[in-house]
């Protein structure tokens, strides 16, 4: 079904920061695949652990044990803080799962119907309850009747929730990203989780925090929060934990990772051994190659050359990062040159009509950094002046 309007261009084998389409033409990645291919195309470890894993067992089903699921959960909980985990295929259902906790939470309050704080310009997927939870009319329309039991106030607005907090007794929990990705990188104040936590707590809430692309090394730690020294009840994962296999985790803690109890939530595919040895072998890549700090170290790097060549252009409103969740912002829509950027051998992504989003993988080295800054800043400085 033509529900992408795609790009002209096939892609055929990666390496690394790498793609080449079908004519042998070489692409430099700055957005792989949607923050999903964190460790680049083609890596070899986990080419090798697929292979060995599909010799063993590729799925038998949540009837049964799983070691490695087992495994990765305990992993995930080591790194996060959090205490138990769900496993899906996609960040929309891992996101269904946190949903479907609060809701049971809200219950065990004794909320006939219960209600979730979300914000504006959020995104958390394309199933209906996900689409319901999202901000962005686009993504809503022509789906009414929406999913009800959602309560929407601004981003980075700690008075809006506290006013919907006192206006509703029937909030059950909120639900944010630690930075919007889809709607162009906006990064909140830097206390604004950790005061989302404290009312959180003082109502008796919980803290849900969709991390599905901000998730695995992305902004510079392993997580979001561990910016903000906090642990939310529930966190949900996906695009990077898998680097191109399908997985999705919903993590949660203390009373929130006590909700779905057997029979209240499944499914077939979740967690199979095949992606979560694959998710094993990229977390144990992460650790190795220190790419947390690489992210934030690269991250760093790639806005601070982007300013300084952008600096005299007065159509680019802000250059911003979290680690290597990179955006620049112009004065313009600019959605054509992802086109153009594609011709120039670079792959980019527009956000929010106006921003530039770059999302490259986090094994980019010094030479592809420059490559990158330089192409891009080439486009910019272009299109502006046309305009
Ligand atoms: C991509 C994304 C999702 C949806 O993930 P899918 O795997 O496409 O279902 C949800 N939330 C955020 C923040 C995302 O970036």
């Amino acid at each position: 079904m033509p529900t992408y309007g795609r790009l002209a261009v096939t892609f055929t084998k990666g390496e690394g920061a790498w793609l080449w389409d079908q004519n042998n033409t070489r692409y430099l990645d700055a957005l792989s695949g949607i923050a999903v291919c964190n460790l680049g195309h083609a890596h070899p470890a986990i080419h090798k652990t697929i292979c060995a894993q599909s010799q063993q067992l590729l799925h038998t089903s949540n009837l049964y044990h799983i070691p490695q699921q087992e495994e990765l959960a305990t992993k995930l909980c080591t790194l996060s803080g959090m205490d138990n985990v769900f496993f899906s295929n996609s960040g929309a259902e891992a996101n269904e799962a946190a949903i479907k906790i609060a809701r049971l939470y809200g219950k065990q309050k004794g909320i006939a119907n219960p209600a979730i704080i979300v914000m504006d310009n959020s995104f958390h997927g394309r199933t209906m309850a996900t689409l319901s939870a999202t901000g962005n009319p686009k993504v809503q329309e022509g789906f009414t009747p929406l999913l009800e039991g959602f309560i929407r106030v601004p981003f980075d607005d700690i008075a809006a929730i506290e006013a919907a907090l006192k206006q509703h007794d029937t909030i059950a929990a909120i639900l944010v990203e630690p930075i919007q990705g889809e709607s162009g990188v906006n990064i909140p104040a830097p206390d604004y989780l950790n005061k989302i936590r404290a009312l959180a707590d003082q109502h008796d809430i919980l803290m849900m925090l969709d991390e599905v692309q901000t998730g695995i090394a992305r902004t510079g730690a392993w997580f979001a929060f561990q910016h903000n020294q906090i642990i939310p009840d529930v966190c949900t994962l996906a695009k990077a934990l898998g680097n191109g296999v399908p997985i999705g985790a919903c993590m949660a803690k203390g009373k929130a990772s006590e909700m779905l109890t057997a029979g209240k939530h499944g499914s077939t595919y979740g967690g199979s051994p095949l992606v979560c040895s694959v998710a094993l072998t990229v977390l144990d890549i992460i650790e190795k190659e220190n790419l947390c700090q690489q992210a934030s170290d690269k991250g760093a790097a790639i806005n601070k050359a982007l300013t300084e060549q952008l600096k005299n252009n007065p159509a680019v409103v802000d250059v911003r990062n979290k680690g290597m969740m990179i955006a620049i912002e112009l004065d313009q829509t600019c959605t054509e040159l992802v086109a153009l950027a594609v011709e120039a051998g670079l792959l980019i992504n527009v956000a929010g009509d106006k921003n530039i989003r770059l999302l490259p993988p986090l094994i980019i080295n010094n030479e592809q950094i420059e490559l990158l800054v330089n192409t891009l800043c080439n486009l910019i400085e272009h299109h502006t002046q046309q305009k």
